[in-house]
């Protein structure tokens, strides 16, 4: 491994991008970011039959919403482009052929009704779905199995083939992951895996060894659900001559559903109501559709499946980059919180500035029809910042600064009404009218009317309140009063409601 770091991720463009991917691609890109390193982003795109339309921009959205930006990418170029695995098929044969050559690997010419047969010949109990591999393959139509002349006679008749990894029998195949430390893999439990489809293009094993190794790629994270192909892997660096290149591994733990059974998957946003791409895909609302910020949306995923080691838990993408420390990500899966999610979001909303807050606050406001000017918006949103988890929330809590509120909770109001109020609101109204416009004057004239009424805070404050704002929330009744000025407050305050 040369010293200089390089860390790829290498996302699939078959659909949007599921959170585990957005973690994979943060947490490589802490690792090289800390090691003053490249972050690349390679699109594997050569399964022509899961490429979807619009995939690849919906990544590179993603990323970009995220802050977490590649140094090489298809979009950005690079020394070691193409950085579409399409692209770059020029490649893949050669190696492939190589291996044939070496022995590594071999010529298969078997038709899928061949392929099938063999299933079904050679399935057992004990072996419901035989394998192509070190016991099928002496049976099968191979470069092992056919005379040299009969493999030259059908590669220049255009035979349709494959060619598929020669794995060896008999052997411990070891590498050492970062996360999970030594890996022993039974080289008999492996199957043949195909290296180059009939249709020329390179399979994800062949692919990815030879692109990490030619863009010289030093750490890759990955999630686990690769960890049964590392040992193919393994084999290709060595069979390739690659070996003392080959990178550092690091599998990370899966994300888990709420429940902890099995992993989130992209169907479980819908099922269970919660979102789980980072941005809208299809009918599926994002993240930040549903109004989580960038910040939180890092910060919950970084403490899935890591912590700092103390009880801290939120942090910035700059923390993260002083303290993230690939040795403390955990082996076991991490159960996914959408609560615990929605509280990060409250917990960055109440940090964030104003000013950051406010273009994505007015378009929340515009949708529902609330236009005013931005002093106004930031004076109220700082009111009510720490009031609101998700950003849609900043219509309701923000509404009643701007308009009359449409629904008054009554019925709480009347509940508790007695002579007594309609006196002291009257009076208060009259003393209103006189008072100079600043939160003090109203708050001293407010509770000396109290008081001289010999009434409880509460029995009029209550009221009070549901007359400005509608029900019982919001905050300090008098910012409220203070902000809708006079005018608005001696109407809003009906004396016989
Ligand atoms: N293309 C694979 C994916 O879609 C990448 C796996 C890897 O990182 O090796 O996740």
């Amino acid at each position: 491994m040369s010293n200089n770091v390089r860390v790829r991720f290498a996302p699939s463009p078959t659909g949007g991008l599921h959170i585990g991917g957005v973690r994979t691609a943060l947490f490589g890109y802490l690792f090289a970011k800390q090691n003053k390193g490249s972050f690349i982003l390679r699109v594997e795109d050569t399964d022509q039959t899961r490429f979807v339309e619009g995939a690849e921009e919906y990544i590179v959205e993603t990323l970009n919403w995220c802050g977490i930006i590649p140094d090489e990418s298809p979009q950005n170029g690079g020394e070691y482009g193409p950085y579409r695995q399409s692209e770059r098929k020029a490649d893949y044969r050669k190696y492939a052929e190589q291996l044939v050559e070496s022995g590594n690997a071999y010529y298969a010419f078997d038709t899928p009704e061949e392929l099938t047969a063999m299933r079904e010949k050679y399935k057992t109990k004990e072996n419901p779905s035989p394998q192509y591999d070190k016991n099928t393959r002496t049976k099968m139509k191979n470069s092992l199995t056919l005379s040299e002349a009969e493999v030259k006679d059908l590669l220049d008749q255009n035979t349709p083939h494959v060619i598929r990894i020669k794995v060896p029998a008999n052997e411990q195949i070891q590498f050492t992951d970062i996360i999970r430390g030594d890996i022993e893999n039974d080289s008999n439990l492996l199957d043949d895996k195909v290296l180059l489809k009939g249709d020329g293009m390179p399979t994800y094993h062949l692919a990815v060894v030879v692109d990490d190794y030619l863009m010289k790629v030093s750490h890759v994270f990955r999630g686990e659900e690769w960890l049964p192909s590392a040992p193919i892997h393994v084999l290709l660096w060595k069979y390739l001559g690659w070996e003392k290149d080959a990178p550092d591994w690091a599998h990370l733990p899966l994300i888990l559903k709420p429940d902890g059974n099995g992993k989130l998957s992209k169907r479980d946003g819908a099922r269970l109501g919660f979102p789980v791409f980072s941005l809208q895909w299809e009918d599926n609302k994002g993240f930040k559709e549903l109004g989580f910020l960038p910040d939180a949306f890092i910060n919950l995923l970084a403490v899935l499946g890591w912590n700092d080691g103390t009880e801290e838990e939120i942090f910035s993408m700059e923390d993260l980059l002083e303290k993230f420390d690939v040795k403390r990500i955990n082996k076991a899966g991490a159960k996914f919180s959408y609560e615990k999610a929605v509280w990060y979001n409250a917990e960055w909303v109440k940090r964030a500035s104003v000013d950051s807050l406010l273009p994505a606050i007015k378009k929340e406001l515009a949708a529902a029809g609330i236009v005013a000017d931005n002093k106004k918006i930031k004076i109220v949103l700082a009111m009510v910042q720490e009031r609101i988890s998700l950003l849609p929330e900043a219509v309701k809590e923000m509404d009643y600064f701007f308009r009359k509120p449409v629904q008054v909770d009554t019925e709480t109001i009347n509940k508790k009404w007695s002579e007594q109020h309609t006196a002291f609101y009257n009076e208060l109204k009259t003393i209103w009218a006189d008072t100079e416009w600043t939160k003090e004057n109203l708050e001293t004239s407010f509770k000396e009317l109290i008081s001289k009424h010999e009434m409880k805070m509460g029995a009029v404050m209550l009221p009070f309140r549901i007359m400005l704002v509608g029900g019982k929330f919001g905050p300090g009744v008098f910012d409220i009063a203070s902000f809708l000025g006079k005018e608005e407050v001696l109407e809003r305050v009906l004396v016989n409601s």
